[in-house]
């Protein structure tokens, strides 16, 4: 096989980013857009020695899998990988996901998995979830605003005001936005020449108050007009925040670190639960509202509270899982890297008038280690205690180190919260190997049409354990 050989392909898997995976004549071939299922033509676009990359040409026969995408840039965008394939199918290949990483790169039996997995938690409607969209703003071949996604891979802008991923109201906030830069011919922000103004519009929307924040991200101190903006987004019902954010860098992060009041507050509200939590623009918030109520809800099941437990949240947040275990714990101890994140995760402890939480900054590995030490110095023979540890880490999963003091501190459960599944996995195999057993595992899909989702596996400590360790 070799470049832009025409080949026939069945579909017969899936890869980790959705794209289909077939052989032509024994030689694997890697198809993105490619359902499980199709027969598809396909053009070679890569040819390695063992396997290839190509490009979906034609759809010969379509897979029962295949559906109409709901949205005109399914495939060319970034955002969604998998909106040609039915939803139930999404969410067999995501459990397939969990359950294989698990297999293989966990070694957990599969014997046990076949008795600890709890069916994914799916969405009702797995559209318009998302409660934060960052739209960048560009100049088209003719000179015209626009705004919308990147392109998979790239960062040339598809014009879409209308993702179907988030919630309609961001339609008329970005038009809205766009006609008022035309009239006062405010500039875009051309990103490979490093100048105009307007890089950004982030809009943040909460799904139970209704709540709406917009945040203008400019290349520059200010937003000429912002006056007039200000008078005509705050006719929207719900508007409550509409601030500049000023990133002069010449950097892919979208976010600058200072922020300007244009009108209303500074923040907006919403609630997981019966706890409310306050979002500022450069806030971290999950983007499934409804998603994440389930999760933390398994969160909270999987701890097995009962008021008396000392609880650490490592990789806190703004303290959403730490202030959803308070609620039923004696006490929870949160840990965040972000010290904008840890203020704001105090301050949601305070309007929600909770009391028995506290939040270190620093990095987990370090915050947790240095307790567990300082502990054992000050109370000679009394040991650090926790009786249930929960730690929702970011892709990179767990550092060993922070594994490692975790199960010196022989909590009597773990409950892993993961948005990587093969790092978890990687983190289970090795708390399989310090005395703690998988009793449940359950995927939540966060990001329906897309390849991501949450995990959350709940490991207790083996009765042996202990006895082990002081015999020998
Ligand atoms: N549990 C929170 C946030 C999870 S996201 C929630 O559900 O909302 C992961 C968090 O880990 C981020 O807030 C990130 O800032 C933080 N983080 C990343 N590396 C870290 C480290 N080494 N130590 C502590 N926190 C870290």
């Amino acid at each position: 096989m070799q470049k832009n050989d025409i080949v026939e392909v069945t579909i017969e898997d899936m890869g980790m980013d959705g794209e289909g995976i077939g052989k032509a004549d024994g030689y694997t071939l890697f198809i993105k857009d490619a359902v499980i299922g199709d027969v598809v033509e396909a053009k070679i676009m890569k040819a390695k020695k063992n396997y290839g990359y190509a490009r979906l040409m034609r759809i010969v026969s379509p897979s029962k899998y295949r559906i109409k995408p709901r949205c005109l840039y399914a495939r060319k965008c970034g955002g969604c990988q998998i909106q040609e394939m039915s939803y139930e199918r999404q969410l067999v290949f995501k459990e397939n996901k969990v359950r294989g990483n698990l297999l293989r790169i966990g070694e957990v039996p599969e014997e046990l998995l076949d008795r600890v997995m709890e069916p994914i938690i799916g969405m009702d409607v797995p559209f318009e979830y998302r409660n934060k969209g960052q739209f960048p703003v560009g100049s088209d071949k003719e000179g015209n605003l626009v705004a919308g996604f990147y392109a998979g891979r790239t960062h040339s802008i598809i014009p879409n005001t209308n993702c179907v991923l988030g919630v309609p109201i961001n339609k008329e906030i970005l038009e809205c936005i766009l006609a008022f830069m035309q009239e006062y011919q405010i500039s875009a922000y051309d990103e490979g020449r490093h100048v105009g103004l307007v890089r950004h519009i982030l809009i943040r929307y909460g799904l139970r108050t209704r709540e709406i924040m917009v945040c203008l991200i400019v290349n520059g101190d200010s937003l000429p007009h912002s006056k007039e903006l200000a008078q005509r987004l705050s006719k929207i019902q719900g508007m409550t925040s509409i601030t500049i954010n000023i990133n002069k860098e010449r950097t892919n992060v979208i976010m600058g670190p200072h922020m300007k009041s244009v009108w209303g507050q500074n923040y907006i509200s919403d609630y997981i639960g019966h706890v409310k939590y306050q979002i500022s623009p450069l806030s971290f918030y999950q983007v499934n509202p409804v998603q994440t109520e389930k999760l933390y809800g398994l969160a909270l099941q999987y701890a097995g509270l009962t008021g008396q437990e000392t609880v650490w949240d490592m990789y806190c947040g703004i303290g959403t899982i730490s202030l959803f275990l308070a609620q039923k714990a004696k006490m929870v101890y949160g840990v965040e890297i972000v010290p904008q994140a840890v203020e704001d995760a105090k301050n949601n402890a305070r309007i929600n008038e909770i009391s028995n939480v506290e939040f270190y900054t620093g990095k987990a590995e370090e915050i947790l280690p240095e307790y567990y030490k300082r502990y054992e110095n000050e109370h000679t023979g009394e040991k650090a205690h926790a009786d249930v540890i929960v730690v929702d880490p970011p892709r990179k999963g767990c550092s060993e180190t922070l594994l490692r003091t975790m199960a010196d501190m022989e909590p009597e459960r773990i409950v892993y919260v993961s948005c990587d599944s093969a790092t978890l996995a990687r983190d289970v195999k090795y708390l399989r190997q310090e005395g703690y057993e998988v009793e449940r595992v359950r995927a939540v899909d966060m990001f329906p049409q897309t390849v991501s989702l949450e995990s959350i596996v709940l490991l207790s400590k083996l009765k042996s354990n202990k006895l082990i360790r002081i015999m020998f």
